[in-house]
């Protein structure tokens, strides 16, 4: 795959599922006052070229789009169909007024699930006007695809036992609810300027890199730089966390830019 530059990253949104604050919490971090301490649900936002490109749509999505003025939006890739990833795809209306069907890359599987849970998005006959339509593009593994000049090569993980997938564009890879990846798929993710993956909390999970874990992947992929997300309120405070990561690795918060 091509090494290309021009890309400006943005982390919308760097937490797990219930985000942080946690409704009701009084966990210290759920009270933290350091902006780096709140974490929308996670999502990521890829400028490249003039186009936006942003990876899930989770229920935090219509404030995302607010705050980081993203006025028009050439696609919508999706990891994989859980609620903290999906549950936002309403609010791509006021993009679908405006452009007409919008662009949506996914597996097989999670084009299904979402034909259940957005039914009226999907249906052909009978719509309501101001339901938003999309246009639905399918992911392969082991098949890079190119949306406008972005090219895009997915990656094969494990959530546990559900399949899902990151992506990567040129020296840079996006994983996340990553728990085991195939030797194979790993491959894929040699000489990466930068890697961002899951890093939940210290204590075990069923389908998330623990921060062991993901300090062991990284150990082993070397990308020059990593930034975790998908981070619980349980991992702790950002700012000391983050004192006790190696010099290239970071934990991520919502509103980091990087350009590459
Ligand atoms: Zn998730």
């Amino acid at each position: 795959m091509l090494n290309f530059t021009g890309l400006r990253i943005t982390f919308l949104g760097t937490g797990t599922s219930q985000g942080i604050p946690i409704i009701g919490s009084t966990h210290p971090v759920c009270k933290s006052k350091d902006p780096r301490d709140k974490r929308l649900r996670v999502s990521l936002l890829i400028e490249f070229e003039g186009a936006n490109y942003v990876i899930d749509c989770g229920p935090d999505f219509r404030q995302q789009m607010l705050t980081h003025n993203v006025n028009h939006l050439e696609a919508l890739l999706f990891t994989h169909e859980h609620a903290d990833h999906t549950a936002g795809l309403d609010d791509i209306r006021p993009f679908f007024f405006r452009q007409g069907d919008i662009p949506v890359y996914a597996h097989q599987r999670v084009i299904g699930e979402l034909k259940k849970r957005f039914e009226y998005i999907f249906k052909t006959e009978n719509r309501y006007p101001g339901a938003p339509a999309v246009a639905l593009f399918e992911v392969i593994n082991n098949q890079p695809f190119i949306i406008n000049n972005l090219q895009v090569e997915p990656i094969n993980v494990m959530h546990g036992k559900l399949q899902v997938f990151g992506y990567r564009f040129g020296s840079f890879a996006y994983l996340t609810d990553v728990k085991t990846i195939a030797a194979e798929e790993k491959q894929k993710l040699r000489d990466l300027d930068v890697l961002v993956v899951n890093a939940l909390r210290e204590e075990p999970h069923y389908s998330h890199f623990n921060l062991e874990e993901a300090l062991a992947f990284v150990a082993e992929i070397k990308p020059k730089q990593t930034y975790f997300t998908h981070i619980s309120h349980l991992l702790g405070f950002h700012a000391e966390v983050e004192k006790q990561l190696p010099d290239n690795v970071h934990l991520a918060y919502d509103g980091l830019q990087l350009e590459l």
